[in-house]
């Protein structure tokens, strides 16, 4: 796994208004992360390692609801 990559597979839906595509999800995330820094101060990270991530709550942008959020591991 590498930096910015998806943290799970899953996929959400509304089911209050079928919004499939924006939601705000709040998480919490353990991650290690190999910080490269240069001489002068600058730094880039190399690797990404996500030990552990606990999603908390997720709001549809455009209802607004957390409480009709559906989760699934298939795209289609
Ligand atoms: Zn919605």
């Amino acid at each position: 796994m590498g930096a910015g990559e998806a943290v799970t597979g899953e996929v959400y839906r509304c089911a209050h208004c079928g919004n499939r595509t924006r939601f705000d999800v709040y998480e919490t995330v353990r991650r290690r992360r190999f910080a490269h820094f240069t001489l002068g101060g600058e730094v880039s990270i190399d690797e990404e390692e996500i030990l552990d991530a606990t999603v908390e709550r997720v709001v549809c942008r455009w209802c607004d609801r957390d409480d009709a959020i559906e989760t699934t591991t298939d795209a289609g």
